[in-house]
């Protein structure tokens, strides 16, 4: 079993056995309902045909239809597909949402395929799980290396089997029936998070240092965002290196920069230092967006921000955590600071079932609110029970799933 598959069943197991469930309880809660892996063969454009692993790992429904990204990358497997799914079903509880929990992946390298080739692997994956997914089974969103018109692909994959309904996948094109606001929302919600944070300290976002780990759809807008509200982004990296500008880097130039050479390296408005090293900048704030595990025992001790916002799934390893927590730097764990993606997929997919469209403005004042509900309801429980924000996140999230099993059986 990996590491992140085995961390995050710790923290499943620890909350369940404070809870006092019973073993019978705590085997169900950390055994995934249905998991399926399936061969993708996919013809390339040159004529040859390559292979790849799809996933679908299906963790849990009792709070309601079955909810979580699907990722393209080298490194997804079936541990990785596991681990995220399960944090699905705790995020969707901690954050009041009527989901369970799902993720899905192909271990491609999507940087390596053409256009033509992913919209054939994406369709090829719909057609190996048409059956298992749908608008009140499981509903898939983007996660790293897909995005919206990857979703496009498959609601019309899943219409070719079963006829158009939206409400089958979120993080769609506006176009299509996604909602304003879904591009930004995981970036959104973890500035409100860093506001709710910085509150309960007695301070302001305006002039906090922000160092940032990956400049995809949640790191950028989450620079973006910071840097609107008047804090300074001294350092952000990606899988090309990282560039730091004490002065703040300007944003929109980075963001110029990166869509013309495809990653932050070579920046000219700051200066470039190897990506790892971003975990370790001197700043006030610092936010891993890019994958799992980077905060490790070896690298935790030298953090030098005192608040760590966990955009990325799993970033922080269990021995990491213990090292941050004793030198009293708050953590905010992952299903609390980036559940604003899967809160404006929910608004997303409410709409499509009632055939409404909300304005931006609607969408952004109900996540602020709920973001502000879900720290509230997180630093409430930490304090009740004197343990850190991934405990009491961990405790309210699987109170809640047990106690909707246990009414359903
Ligand atoms: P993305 O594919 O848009 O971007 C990923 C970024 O990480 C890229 O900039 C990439 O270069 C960088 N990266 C990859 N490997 C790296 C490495 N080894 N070191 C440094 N940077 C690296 O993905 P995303 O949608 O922004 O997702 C990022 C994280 O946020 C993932 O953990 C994902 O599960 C999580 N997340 C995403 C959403 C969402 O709405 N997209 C919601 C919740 C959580």
């Amino acid at each position: 079993m990996s590491t992140f598959l085995e961390e995050t069943r710790q923290y499943v197991l620890r909350a369940a056995r404070s809870l006092d469930l019973s073993p019978r309880d705590e085997r169900r809660l950390m055994t995934a309902r249905r998991e399926i892996r399936f061969e993708c063969t996919l013809p390339l454009d040159n004529g040859e045909v390559a292979t790849y692993v799809g996933f679908r790992v299906q963790h849990d429904a009792s709070r309601g239809p079955m909810k979580g990204g699907i990722r393209y990358d080298r490194a997804v497997d079936h541990d990785e597909v596991a681990a995220l799914a399960s944090l699905m079903t705790w995020k969707t509880a901690v954050a009041g949402l009527p989901y369970g929990g799902a993720k899905g992946g192909i271990d491609c390298d999507p940087g390596e395929l053409s256009r033509r080739e992913l919209q054939r692997l994406t369709r090829i994956w719909v057609d190996n799980l048409h059956e298992v997914i749908g608008p009140s089974l499981d509903v898939p969103a983007p996660d790293m290396g897909t995005d919206a018109q990857t979703m496009a692909w498959i609601a019309d994959q899943y219409a070719s089997h079963h006829g158009w309904n939206p409400a089958v996948v979120t993080g769609k094109p506006v176009e299509l029936g996604g909602s304003l606001g879904r591009d930004a929302a995981t970036g959104r919600g973890v500035i409100h998070i860093a506001q709710s944070v910085l509150a309960a300290k007695g301070e302001q976002l305006a002039g906090q240092r922000i160092a940032i780990q990956g400049f995809g759809n949640v790191g950028s807008w989450a620079a973006r965002l910071f840097d609107g509200k008047g804090a300074i982004v001294v350092a952000g990296s990606d899988i090309t290196g990282a560039v730091r500008n004490p002065d703040g880097l300007d944003i929109a130039a980075l963001e110029l920069h990166v869509a013309e050479t495809g990653g932050v390296s070579g920046f000219a408005g700051g200066e470039s230092f190897p990506g790892d090293e971003v975990l370790v900048e001197p700043c006030d704030i610092l936010v891993p967006a890019a994958i799992e595990g980077v905060l490790t025992a070896e690298n935790a001790g030298a953090v030098q921000a005192s608040t760590v916002i966990e955009a990325a799934n799993g970033p922080t390893s269990r021995a990491a955590d213990e090292i941050l927590r004793s030198r009293e730097i708050t953590v905010v764990p992952d299903i609390v600071a980036n559940c604003g993606g899967v809160t404006v997929s929910y608004f997303e997919w409410k709409q499509n079932l009632q055939h409404e469209t909300w304005d931006r403005a609607t969408v952004e004042e109900r996540l602020a609110r709920r973001m502000n509900t879900v720290f509230e309801d997180v630093a409430a429980e930490a304090r009740h029970t004197r343990g850190d924000l991934r405990e009491a996140a961990f405790r309210l999230a699987v109170g809640r799933v047990a106690t909707a099993t246990s009414l359903r059986s």
